[in-house]
C-alpha cells in the first residue's frame, strides 16, 4: 500500500468517524496510565465502570500504597488479570513517587519504564495525554490495517506501528489511531465484519474473500429465475 492509497482509506474511516476518540474515561494523566493498564484484555466499558469508584478513593500514587495489594485486588476483581494488575499498579507508584517526583513522565522511554506499561500503554498516555502524536497499534488497529493491507497478515505489533508511521502523516497518527479502532470496535469487527455495507469493500481483500459465498449464492440465484 502506498499512501495516497492509506489518505484514501482514512478519509472514508473519517467520514464513517469523525468523532473517534480515547473511550477510557479520565481526567489527568495519572489516571489514563491506571485505565490503559487495567484495560488489558478487557473492554473500555468494563474498565469505565471500575474506574468510576476506583478514581473517587485513589487520587494519587500515595493512595494506590496506602492500602494493602489484597484491598486494591478487590477494588479492581471485576477486571480480568486483576492480581497482577494490582501488583503493576502498585510498583508502579511506587516508582513513580521514587524516581518521577509522582508524576507520569512525558518521555515514551521513561513511561515504559513504569511497571505494566509497554509501548501500546506509553503510546496511548503520550498521545492522549501530553499531545505527542503516536499510533498505537491494539488488537483493532492491528487487526484492521492487516485486513485493508497496511500491514501483512504476519507482521509484528511494531512492524505494524512502523508501518502506520510511514504511511500517515505525523499529524494524524494520534486520531488515526482512534479512528482505526472505532472502525474495528464497531464496524469492521473480529468475528462478524460488517463487510456487505463497508465503504472499503473494494479496497479489501479480506472483504471480497469473505464476500465471495455471499456473491456466488446470489448469482446462483439470479440464474436459477432466468
Ligand atoms: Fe473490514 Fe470487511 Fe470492510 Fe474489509 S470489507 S475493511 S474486512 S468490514
Amino acid at each position: 500500500m502506498n499512501a495516497k492509497q492509506m489518505r484514501e482509506i482514512l478519509d472514508v474511516i473519517a467520514e464513517m468517524f469523525p468523532d473517534a476518540h480515547c473511550e477510557l474515561n479520565h481526567s489527568n494523566p495519572f489516571e489514563l496510565t491506571i485505565a490503559v493498564l487495567l484495560s488489558a484484555q478487557c473492554t473500555d466499558e468494563t474498565v469505565n465502570k471500575v474506574t468510576a469508584g476506583l478514581f473517587e478513593k485513589y487520587k494519587r500514587p500515595e493512595d494506590y500504597l496506602s492500602v494493602s495489594l489484597e484491598e486494591l485486588q478487590q477494588d479492581i476483581k471485576r477486571i480480568g488479570l486483576y492480581r497482577n494488575k494490582a501488583t503493576h499498579i502498585q510498583k508502579m507508584c511506587r516508582l513513580l513517587l521514587d524516581k518521577f517526583d509522582g508524576r507520569i513522565p512525558e518521555e515514551h522511554d521513561k513511561l515504559t519504564e513504569l511497571p505494566g506499561v509497554g509501548r501500546k500503554t506509553a503510546n496511548v498516555v503520550m498521545s492522549n495525554a501530553f499531545g505527542v502524536p503516536a499510533i498505537a497499534v491494539d488488537t483493532h488497529v492491528d487487526r484492521v490495517s492487516k485486513r485493508l493491507g497496511a500491514a501483512k497478515p504476519d507482521d509484528s505489533v511494531l512492524e505494524v506501528e512502523k508501518k502506520l508511521m510511514k504511511l500517515v502523516p505525523r499529524e494524524e497518527w494520534t486520531l488515526t489511531h482512534h479512528r482505526l479502532i472505532f472502525f474495528g470496535r464497531y464496524h469492521c469487527k473480529a468475528q462478524n465484519p460488517s463487510c456487505g455495507i463497508c465503504p472499503l469493500l473494494d479496497r479489501c481483500k479480506e472483504g471480497k474473500r469473505r464476500m465471495k459465498p455471499v456473491r456466488n449464492r446470489k448469482d446462483k440465484e439470479r440464474k436459477l429465475q432466468r
